[in-house]
């Protein structure tokens, strides 16, 4: 029976894990894939306070290192379910059940692709998840945002005080966002709204120089020649693990609030797979924080009891 498990292994977790040792709780972190999570994918990141500039995977090595030298237990696998006893919580694993007196959730979200030629190629070279994350590397440029959500919008709202020009494209000419976000979008004068339009392909050399899209209706391609193309085309907690045991918002994401509690007094939740407004690094760290010292709480009230 472990103490603590904290099921994966992105920026939430590893700061839950380094928390949780300097609390000197036995923990033991499990990742699927890979150590890091979304941020480790990212080749530059500008907005960590106090590091002006520092490539993501540099971060999240930096973060595992202190993690592992606090103390902290590793182990690869897939969870494939959570489970209650009467001791705390099982998960279920390709590679055996873990027993814990506590867990936290930080298993992050999947962004979903647009499977479009280019997109891989030039990930992290122009195409991007995030416009407050690299934003600013688009200063006074023309980029795409792909999507017709209240993501997307929000995403073309924030470029359009940094970019010259920014191409919202939608495959469908009716939208899912609100209608507060589309007459924001449609007072701005450098957001030009392109429907019903997908994206065809993502061209470049060593970065993206632009993107050919297709009418929909009529199969016709244009050329935009953007250097740069954020995908905003929705998301999914990987909560489906523990569906039926931690309640969830009506999207999914975990519903706890900024405790990071669930409605499983030893189930804490942290980073994007919560639900909470700004999904970044720094309110993920954050969550790992909060989600550890209140496990740390909950297991030395239950030593007492
Ligand atoms: P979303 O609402 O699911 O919108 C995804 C958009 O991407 C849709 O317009 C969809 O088109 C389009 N899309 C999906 N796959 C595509 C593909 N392969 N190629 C091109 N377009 C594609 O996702 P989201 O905007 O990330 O929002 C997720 C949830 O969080 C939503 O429920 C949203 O309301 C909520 N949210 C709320 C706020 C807020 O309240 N301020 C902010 C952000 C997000 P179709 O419409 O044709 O399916």
């Amino acid at each position: 029976m472990k103490e603590l498990v904290i099921v994966g292994g992105g920026v939430a977790g590893l700061t839950a894990a380094v928390y949780a040792r300097r609390a000197g709780i036995d923990t033991t972190v499990i990742e699927s894939t890979g150590w890091g999570g979304q941020i480790a994918q990212s080749p530059e990141v500008e907005n960590f306070p106090s590091i002006k500039n520092i490539p993501g995977w540099t971060l999240s090595d930096n973060l595992k290192e202190q993690a592992e030298e606090l103390g902290a237990e590793f182990k690869v696998a897939q969870v494939s379910k959570l489970e209650l006893t009467d001791c705390g919580c099982r998960l279920l694993t390709g590679s055996g059940d873990i027993e814990a007196r506590a867990a936290i959730l930080a298993n992050g979200v999947t962004r979903k692709k647009l499977n479009c030629p280019g997109e891989d190629e030039f990930t992290g070279k122009g195409v991007s998840w995030c416009a407050v994350c690299d934003g600013p590397f688009f200063k006074g440029k023309e980029v795409a945002v792909i999507g017709g959500g209240n993501s997307a919008f929000e995403e073309a709202l924030h470029l359009c005080s940094l970019c010259k020009t920014i191409y919202l494209i939608h495959r469908r000419n009716e939208f899912r966002a609100q209608n507060s976000l589309i007459r924001q979008v449609e007072s701005k004068g450098n957001i030009k709204v392109i429907t019903p339009f997908t994206p065809a392909k993502i061209f470049g050399g060593d970065r993206v120089e632009g993107i050919i899209i297709k009418n929909n209706e009529t199969n016709a391609e244009q050329t935009l020649n953007v250097s740069g193309v954020f995908v905003s085309v929705g998301m999914d907690p990987n909560n489906a693990f523990s569906k039926g045991v931690i309640d969830t918002d009506e999207y999914g994401y975990y519903a706890a609030g900024e405790n990071c509690r669930t409605n499983v007094p030893c189930v804490f939740v942290a980073g994007d797979c919560r639900q909470k407004p700004l999904k970044q690094l720094v309110t993920a760290m954050a969550d790992g924080a909060v989600a550890a010292t209140a496990a740390v709480e909950f297991l030395e009230s239950s030593n007492k009891s």
